[in-house]
């Protein structure tokens, strides 16, 4: 299959990632924007060669699913640095990470703005101009010729390049090999906006007043989502996004581009060394690495990555898988688009006052923002139980779990045992029927076995291979608890009990 073929098919394979734009050797693709803001490689026949790099290059086209084989390292990373804590969306790994590569002479890529307020992808070569690169911008980025840029400065310098994961993705395939000098680092990614929209919405801000400062996640008050814009002649314009027009519309999942509602490269499909994000929920999980300026989570990809991050001025803490992605569903599973989405994007379509349409938009119904809090819910769920299953092939060990939990809290459970490092099993659960039967499931396949007797629960245990049996605390099965413990034990396993942490 071809590029354009790949389009045509399904819309949504591509990413935007402009590898394709960066190798073809004509410069015979171009990056059109569609009616929706979002722009797509377009071939000029005349120019083009049909050398076929382009395909070859593509990551959607040449995409290839990854097995997991163990799960990654995570830790909760702060840059102590006031100035900078205060300015970077996070804890400030990305810029405690630059530093390794500016201070030896090297250049960080990243995300940044053009003069005009665009989000495009640009170049630091000092600590001043690594201060455009910092923060999150909810934007889809231009790459523009960068990956070239990148290739061209890695046969002189050490190299950081930084993006959302299909950008690193392409930067990959468009380099074709690994080289040592070069760093890649990918942020957990919600999805993207589309450039359109971003536009009319920051020129109409700054129609009659001079814009000097955008800052997306701003930590005027705390680490939580401000959209803060400062002018040159009146009162900044510091709102929560949850209450802004265009962050309702990012969080809510309207103005997303298609390829995030079917994200290739979440994990284990990324393809960098490390991934940066925010450490939500560390209050709980690590209270002692809390800190309200903001804390930062890294997933460790690779050997490479592990150096680096072991050389930056972070102080840095192990946490656990389950406790970084609890709080994170974007680093293994992407949003589903909002009901409206279509909606919205046909009215844009036939309205010039786009900030009208967007204004228009939020006088209505709470029931679809909910529907698609439920979706997400699933679709984070179907993912979990992906990883599990993944690694269930991988490794021998298997859990029985004993729990009068119901069947919706089949997750907190897996997450307590990844809580307690049990990270290679397949877990099942046992649990009562209502007609006092003891039945067990597979966890989210829906098979179940009745368990009623020794010889039953013996067979079972030898048919499944499982070496541990784990006991909810309290276990609510009335007077039968102990018994039901003392009757576990006689297949000879060991019984380990367990409490969930209260919230
Ligand atoms: C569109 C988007 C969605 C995100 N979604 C999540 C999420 O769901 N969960 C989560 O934990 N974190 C998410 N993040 C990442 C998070 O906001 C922080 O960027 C990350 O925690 C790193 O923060 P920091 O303090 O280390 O450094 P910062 O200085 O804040 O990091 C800046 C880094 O982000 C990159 N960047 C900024 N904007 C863009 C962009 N538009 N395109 C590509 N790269 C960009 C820069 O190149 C730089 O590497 C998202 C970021 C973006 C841009
Ligand atoms: S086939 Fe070759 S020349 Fe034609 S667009 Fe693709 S890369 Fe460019
Ligand atoms: S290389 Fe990237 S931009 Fe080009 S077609 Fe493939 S996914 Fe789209
Ligand atoms: S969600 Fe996936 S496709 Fe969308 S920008 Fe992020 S990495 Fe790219």
């Amino acid at each position: 299959m071809k590029i354009e073929e790949m389009i045509a098919a399904k819309r949504a394979d591509c990413s935007g990632c402009e590898a394709c734009a960066n190798i073809c050797p004509k410069g015979a693709i171009e990056m059109i924007r569609d009616a929706e803001g979002f722009a797509y490689p377009k071939i000029n026949p005349e120019l083009c060669i049909q050398c076929g790099r382009c395909d070859a290059t593509c990551p959607a086209l040449n995409f290839k699913a990854k097995e997991i084989n163990s799960l990654p390292k995570v830790f909760a990373a702060i840059y102590d640095d006031e100035k900078i804590l205060r300015h970077s969306s996070s804890g400030g790994i990305f810029s405690a990470l630059s530093e390794i590569f500016l201070k030896s002479g090297g250049i960080v890529f990243g995300a940044g703005f053009d003069k005009n307020w665009r989000v495009v992808h640009t170049s630091a070569k000092n600590f001043d101009e690594l201060e455009n690169l910092r923060g999150s911008k909810y934007v889809q980025s231009k790459i523009g010729d960068v990956y070239k840029k990148v290739q061209d400065a890695l046969k002189s310098t050490n190299v950081l390049f930084s993006g959302v994961p299909c950008q690193c993705a392409g930067l990959k395939h468009f380099l074709g090999r690994d080289y040592e000098n070069l760093l890649i680092v990918e942020i957990i990614c919600h999805g993207v906006p589309s450039p359109a929209l971003w536009e009319k919405y920051i020129d109409e801000l700054g129609y009659a007043h001079e814009i000097t400062n955008v800052n997306f996640r701003s930590k005027r008050h705390g680490w939580s989502s401000r959209f803060d814009v400062n002018f040159a002649d009146k009162e900044p314009l510091v709102i929560q996004t949850t209450k802004n027009l265009y962050g309702k519309l990012f969080l809510n999942g309207i103005s997303e581009r298609p390829s995030c509602n079917a994200c290739k490269f979440k994990f284990p499909n990324g393809q960098s060394d490390l991934t940066l994000g925010d450490a939500w929920g560390v209050k709980d999980f690590l209270p002692e690495m809390y800190d309200s300026r903001g804390v930062s989570i890294v997933f460790v990809h690779t050997d490479k990555g592990k150096n680096f991050l072991e050389q930056a001025s972070l102080k840095t803490q192990e946490i656990k898988f389950a406790d970084a992605v609890k709080k994170n569903p974007r680093f293994l599973s992407p949003t589903i688009a909002d009901p409206r989405r279509r909606k919205f994007f046909a009215a844009l379509a036939k309205n010039a006052d786009w900030f009208a349409v967007m204004q228009k938009y939020f006088e209505d119904d709470e029931v679809a923002v909910k529907e698609t809090a439920k979706k997400n819910g699933v679709a984070f769920r179907k993912k979990f139980s992906d990883v599990i299953a993944q690694v269930k092939k991988n490794f021998a060990q298997n859990i029985l779990v004993v729990s009068s939990a119901r069947e919706g809290d089949a997750q907190k459970n897996l997450e307590k045992f990844f809580e307690d490092g049990l990270t290679n099993c397949a877990v099942y659960f046992l649990q009562p029927t209502g007609d006092g039967q003891l039945v067990c499931t597979e966890n989210f396949s829906g098979a179940k076995t009745k368990l009623q007797n020794v010889s039953a629960l013996t067979d079972f245990v030898n048919r499944y291979k499982i070496n541990a049996i784990c006991v909810e605390k309290p276990l609510n099965f009335g007077d039968d608890s102990s018994a039901l413990i003392d009757w576990l034990k006689t297949c000879g396993l060991p019984v380990k009990l367990f409490t969930q942490k209260k919230k």
